[in-house]
């Protein structure tokens, strides 16, 4: 065989291993695709709701008009009996809410539908478990103010437990309650002095609830006493809104941001049908302003435990120039449990990842170890043995490869010290 052949013939061997992934790609449901269908669901909201187009693209009509009342979700959404008790008993302990932009993406046929999955309660959240509130020790990490400090050269700022869509998967609903609370500019100074008089803080992380849900001028009395600190590097916000609300991306706020990069946005989308038109209009928006995106998903049982819906999400998330950073294992919270998946399901999903797509779609899979003690990196084996001289491994497509090590030399040593 010539090298045109051998090429030829290798290149038919690759498109055979993703023939799998492209026979079910098309079935999964992604927000980019279903425009129409979410444009139709969209109209009946805003009729029900009494909106005009122009206050469906006002973040602030958004926020104000999240629905979290069963008889108004009823008319969108079909409920039987059973469910409507249910979520109005779970709402007796959890806080839900959904903004009409985010419900638009619901089927309303579909007991399974992902996104309503995450957003509307079911009487699982009820179910007893025996799961902390706070497995991750928070509480015990607080140093100052609302911050949590896990890490030797960054931490978190909380500023609200406010959020547009108050997620059925969260891992820190303890902070919910049933009222929006933004962090008082007293509670909040506290934990900026902290950063001022510790200088080996060279990045913050404002979270919450969800900083966005703060008005622009809050947000930004925040930002500019944080980027005050001149040994602090970068500041990264982590919001849901892009997945939410993207409304809330508006001039306004990317005009603000712009004045005090560098400033990461870590948001968190978990299933394809999340990146809608929306979504993309919100992105160059931010990566305009010079913002660089970061998605942080969570492996969710009935949501995004399939290694081909994590693949179509990680290259969905490409096309809106968002770059996947973190999978998270979910953590084992009170009223969460149903979404736990095994440790399995990820590393599957990771080994479906590697070779078989694009490295700028392939994050990190985390389990954040309890009590604060940090997150680590799950991977596939691939480094199989390793010796002084030789080290044993396997690609992604499983072939095994034996592989020489040498020790390293010292290059100073090698050119000669003249
Ligand atoms: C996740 C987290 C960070 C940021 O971790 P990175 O791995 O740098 O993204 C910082 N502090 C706390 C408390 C965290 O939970």
């Amino acid at each position: 065989m010539n090298k045109r052949e051998i090429s030829i013939n290798r290149a038919s061997e690759l498109k055979k291993t993703i023939e799998d992934y492209l026979a079910v790609r098309d079935s999964i449901s992604k927000g980019l695709e279903q425009k129409d269908i979410i444009s139709k669901r969209k109209e009946k909201i805003m009729k029900v709701l009494g909106a005009s187009e122009k206050q469906w693209n006002d973040f602030h009509w958004q926020l104000h008009n999240r629905i979290s009342d069963v008889d108004t979700l009823s008319e969108i959404l079909n409920l039987s009996k059973e469910e409507k008790e249910d979520i109005s008993k779970v709402g007796k302990n959890y806080r839900w809410a959904i903004s009409p932009y985010y419900l638009s993406l619901i089927d309303p046929d579909d007991r399974f539908d992902p996104i309503r999955l995450m957003s509307i309660p079911t009487g699982l959240e009820a179910v007893e478990d025996n799961c902390d509130f706070d497995p991750m020790g928070e509480e015990y990490t607080n140093p100052a103010g609302s911050l949590t400090r896990r890490y030797p050269d960054r931490l978190i700022i909380n500023v609200t437990n406010e959020c547009a869509m108050y997620c059925r998967h969260c891992q820190r609903r303890r902070n919910i309650g049933q009222k929006d609370m933004h962090k008082t500019w007293s509670v909040l100074s506290e934990s900026i002095e902290y950063i001022r008089n510790n200088k080996e803080i060279r990045d913050v992380l404002v979270t919450g609830g969800d900083p966005l849900t703060l008005s622009t001028s809050n947000l930004e009395k925040v930002i500019k006493e944080l980027r005050s600190i001149e040994h602090l590097e970068i500041i990264r916000i982590g919001t849901r809104t892009i997945v939410t609300m993207p409304q809330r991306i508006d001039e306004e706020l990317t005009d603000m941001l712009k004045k005090y990069g560098p400033i990461y946005v870590n948001t968190h989308f978990n299933h394809p049908m999340e990146i809608t038109e929306e979504v993309k209009d919100a992105c160059v928006r931010l990566s305009l302003a010079g913002v660089p995106l970061g998605n942080q998903a969570v492996l969710l049982n009935g949501v995004n435990n399939d290694k081909f819906v994590m693949r179509c999400l990680n290259q969905e998330l490409l096309k809106v120039r968002i770059r996947p950073y973190y999978i998270f294992h979910a953590k084992h919270v009170h009223g969460t449990t149903h979404f736990n998946t095994s440790v399995d399901d990820g590393i599957e999903i990771m080994e479906y990842l590697r070779g078989y797509t694009s490295g700028l779609a392939i994050p990190t899979y985390i389990i954040n170890a309890p009590k604060g003690q940090g997150k680590t990196p799950i991977l596939p084996q691939y480094l199989i043995s390793r010796g002084p001289e030789h080290i044993t491994f396997r690609t992604w497509e499983g072939r095994v490869i034996d592989y020489e090590n040498h020790e390293t030399k010292d290059i100073k040593k090698l050119l000669g010290d003249k």
